[in-house]
């Protein structure tokens, strides 16, 4: 008899998938008549991990109809939750992507997660490129609650990276601290974080590490990777504001991209550290441009340069990024699609903050707030991370402008309420036609 290694090497196609068949198989409540009837040991492993993970997935399907699985959303205020009826999940409930990837893996994070203390989260990623085909009956009512009303079967998504057609892109520093912009990339035809595995995600590693050796003057730079740091290293860019946190957010860790960490994470920087890449985070990629103090238009041109650079990089290497012309680039979580970009702002706003009008000022204008350690922090004092809200269905010009101005007005109101002054809230910026 074969020994369980070498079943498990020749006749099961990706660890991912015999986890996942092999899990359900285990957890299900038939396991036991299913073990018994075929004998304990080596030889029921060897059925179920030979016999194929189809058999498996078949059994389920007929065991349970979706109507059985259908996740408890009563209590989530999430858009996949408002997206996801019985009918939508029936339908898709049984589909893989050509990378096994199923509906239920895309939705866990959302599931698990009912809210989010600070912002209105998404509720589900992507393993792949194409999970936002397959599964576009739940991906599309997302991206439109998301992004505006965006319709993304219909509409083609801009891309424009002049940063010269930036205006008033200068803040007051009385007020601003810190300026930043960054998007994310994708590898086409590797597994996004998710759903990666090791080799994958070693891969996107070797790629991206080797094409950014190619950076040449104020951008030129050098990788660091989490593996090889002390602690003390990690921490101290990560109180610097220039790494990802630890995969502590229960987002992350339930969309399950903390597996395996720190393995083939990284940061790749400039010596200034005003250009910087995270490897394997959410997304393959993260590109940033980000500076102490308020020029905006510096920090964007820099940008634009550098992704121009970095792509340019990567294809020279015969690979591309993930992208088309309706969600323009892929990204893991639907909230990033489109341009991916975040610019945003750390600003002090000790009276506008406490003013009830805030968040209505916030929405109209498009814009989010966020504590200043990063997404999963409450604002500490008076002062808060604001950026755009939306990346899609905007080029990278408008969306930079709308944070601009929106800051600018925000800043305004500030000086108003020094001087004892009355503030309005702005109009809605109009959503897209629906
Ligand atoms: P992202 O959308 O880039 O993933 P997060 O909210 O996860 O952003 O924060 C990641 C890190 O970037 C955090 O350390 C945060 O403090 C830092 N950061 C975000 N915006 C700014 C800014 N305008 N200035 C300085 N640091 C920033
Ligand atoms: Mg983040």
């Amino acid at each position: 008899m074969r020994t369980p290694h070498l079943l498990l090497t020749r006749l099961i196609p990706t660890s991912r998938e015999m986890a996942s068949s092999f899990t359900r198989l285990i957890s299900g409540r038939n396991t036991a008549v299913l073990l018994a009837s075929l004998g304990a040991g080596t030889m029921a492993t060897g059925f179920l991990l030979s016999e194929n993970s189809s058999l498996a997935a078949e059994a389920k399907k007929k065991l349970y109809p979706p109507s059985s699985d259908y996740p408890d959303l009563r209590k989530h205020n999430n858009c996949m939750a408002s997206a996801l009826t019985p009918a939508i999940y029936a339908k898709l409930r049984d589909k893989l992507t050509p990378n096994n990837w199923t509906l239920d893996q895309c939705i866990q994070t959302g599931v698990d997660n009912p809210g989010h203390p600070f912002i209105k989260t998404v509720g589900c990623v992507a393993g792949d490129e194409e999970s936002y085909e397959v599964f576009a009956d739940l991906f599309d009512p997302v991206i439109k609650d998301r992004h505006n009303g965006y319709d993304p079967r219909t509409m083609i998504h801009p891309t424009d990276l002049d940063s010269s057609k930036l205006t008033h892109g200068m803040f007051d520093e009385n007020y601003v601290l810190s300026s930043r912009v960054r998007t994310g990339r994708s590898i086409r035809g590797l597994s996004l974080p998710p759903a990666c595995s090791r080799a994958e995600r070693r891969e996107v590693e070797r790629v991206v590490v080797t094409a950014l050796a190619g950076l040449k003057g104020d951008l030129a730079g050098r990788y660091y990777s989490l593996g090889e740091m002390t602690e003390q290293e990690q921490q101290q860019l990560i109180d610097d504001h220039f790494l990802f946190d630890k995969p502590v957010s229960p987002l992350l860790t339930c969309a399950f991209m903390a597996r395996d960490w720190p393995d083939a994470r990284g940061i790749w920087h400039n010596n200034e550290k005003t250009f910087l890449i995270w490897v394997n985070e959410e997304d393959h990629t993260r590109v940033i441009s980000m500076e102490k103090g308020g020029n905006m238009k510096r920090v964007f041109e820099r940008f634009c340069r550098g992704l121009k650079q970095v792509e340019h990089l990567i294809q020279e290497r015969g690979w591309e990024f993930m992208w088309n012309e309706h969600l323009g680039y892929i990204l893991t979580c639907p909230s990033n699609l489109g341009t991916g970009l975040r610019a945003g702002v750390h600003v002090r706003l000790p009276k506008l903050s406490k003013d009830p009008r805030f968040s209505k000022i916030l929405d109209n204008l498009r814009l989010q707030k966020r504590g200043t350690g990063g997404v999963d922090t409450a604002a500490t004092g008076d002062t808060f991370d604001i950026s755009n809200n939306d990346r899609l269905g905007k080029s990278e010009v408008e969306l930079v402008q709308l944070v601009v101005d929106g800051v600018n007005y925000l800043i305004e109101c500030e000086k108003r309420l020094e001087k004892g002054q009355d503030i309005k809230v702005p109009a809605p910026i109009p959503q897209f036609k629906k």
